[in-house]
């Protein structure tokens, strides 16, 4: 039968711009339906969203040809982690996890445009901008998309890859569960006064986490969870005193913060999809499911879905055919309701009543003092084995 793609991919985002290169890049017909325009080369100061991309990640994205520009990311090799209630401490580095470094911080926009140009110079992809579904419709050898612009599309899958507000999950009828934290994370991008290290900052307290993400050069990304009320009150601060309230709450060793760059504010929520896939379609990334940023695995748990669809679609001649959604269905939902799960209890951890905060602190010690257990833990938010001896 004739389609006028293999795959075609609603939203260009990180992962669905991430899928469209790895099979593009393979040599499959691709179609990606975006509704904004190709992203801009981002300049000058960073951007407030900034992600980190573990192992096997950087692995795929490496595997659909993409370069990440080095001067808009950031290499991290330690995560030092401390309860500001309570004594609990820990340092993880990679070196200890036979790793040699966790990941790297990249701006958002950065990625996606490297993405995208490498998207551009792949004969077999086609790029739709400026587009939207309108509605869909499978029958026993393709699912046909109609578009916005009048045009309608067929492929053998059409992959949902456009974010937690999905048109495509909605047009096939699939419903989520949502839960609201009743949390805002403040975004802040400083200019610091010493360079900074390859040290990922995380600082518990009871009404919420804070990180301070390295980024090149004189650069660090700040995201701080708390209460609304309160969130919404830091960002109306001064510059300057949002700079001394960062500089109080993390260790002189990290210097003074000259300037704030930029801010902005998000309210944090968690959502899962009921399923992942319908006739001839597949959902990932945001799509299927939001889980809270605390962990900054969001990016991460959609590039892993990306991953097993492509893996499971270049080994087949059909890529619609149901048994292998199946199949990808199980090991994602799987992965990532254990992923919704572990930011959960977190989450509740260091949050919740006295009591839970306790166990938290103590899990930092444990974490600290348990042989191997630091080890685990890194190596699975790595996206690897935890219980290989393996480099990769
Ligand atoms: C504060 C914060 C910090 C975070 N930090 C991290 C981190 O450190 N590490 C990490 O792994 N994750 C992190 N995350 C999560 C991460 O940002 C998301 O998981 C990730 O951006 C999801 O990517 P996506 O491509 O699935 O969706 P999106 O980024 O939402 O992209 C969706 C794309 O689809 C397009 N689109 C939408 N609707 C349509 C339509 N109807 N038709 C066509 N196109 C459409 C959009 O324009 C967009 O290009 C964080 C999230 C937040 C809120």
């Amino acid at each position: 039968m004739q389609r006028d793609h293999e795959i075609v991919i609603v939203g260009g985002g990180m992962v669905g711009a991430a899928l469209a290169a790895r099979l593009g890049y393979a040599g499959v017909n691709v179609g990606l339906v975006e509704r904004g325009d190709a992203p801009a080369e981002p300049r000058g100061d960073f951007d407030l969203r900034i992600s980190s991309l573990n192992t096997r990640s950087l692995a795929f994205i490496e595997a659909g040809g993409t370069r990440i520009p080095p001067d808009r990311s950031c290499v991290f090799r330690h995560i030092e982690g401390w309860n500001q209630d309570g004594h609990g401490h820990s340092v993880f580095s990679a070196a200890d996890s036979g790793l040699d470094d966790f990941g790297r911080f990249v701006e958002n926009k950065a990625l996606q445009h490297a993405l995208w140009r490498q998207l551009e110079r792949l004969p077999g992809v086609t790029l739709y901008t400026r587009c939207a579904p309108l509605s869909t419709v499978a029958g026993n050898h393709a699912r046909l998309l109609e578009l916005d612009s009048g045009k309608t599309l067929s492929a053998a899958l059409v992959v949902g890859a456009d974010g937690a507000g999905s048109r495509l999950r909605e047009l096939a009828g699939i419903e989520v569960s949502t839960y609201d934290y009743r949390q805002r994370a403040l975004i802040t991008n400083v200019e610091t006064e010493l360079p900074q290290q390859d040290v990922s900052w995380q600082c518990f307290t009871p009404t919420g986490p804070m990180a301070m993400l390295p980024l090149p050069g004189h650069h660090a990304s700040l995201i701080w969870y708390d209460r609304d009320s309160t969130t919404r009150a830091r960002e109306m601060l001064s510059d300057d005193a949002l700079a001394r309230a960062i500089e109080a709450a993390f260790p002189p060793r990290l210097g003074n913060i000259l300037r704030v760059t930029g801010r902005a504010s998000f309210p944090i929520k968690r959502q899962h999809a009921r399923r992942y896939i319908g006739k001839r379609l597949a959902l990932i990334g945001d799509a299927a499911h939001v889980v809270h940023p605390l962990a900054g695995q969001g990016l991460n748990i959609g590039l892993h879905d990306a991953d097993t669809l492509a893996e499971l679609i270049l080994a087949r001649r059909d890529a619609g055919e149901t048994r292998a959604l199946r199949r990808f269905e199980i090991q994602r939902r799987l992965a990532n309701q254990a992923m919704l799960a572990a930011t959960d209890s977190f989450h509740h951890l260091f949050t919740g009543a006295r009591p839970l905060r306790q166990i938290g602190d103590c899990g930092l010690t444990l974490a600290e003092r348990l042989p191997g257990a630091k080890r685990m833990m890194s190596r699975q938010a790595n996206g690897l084995n935890p219980f290989s001896r393996r480099c990769r």
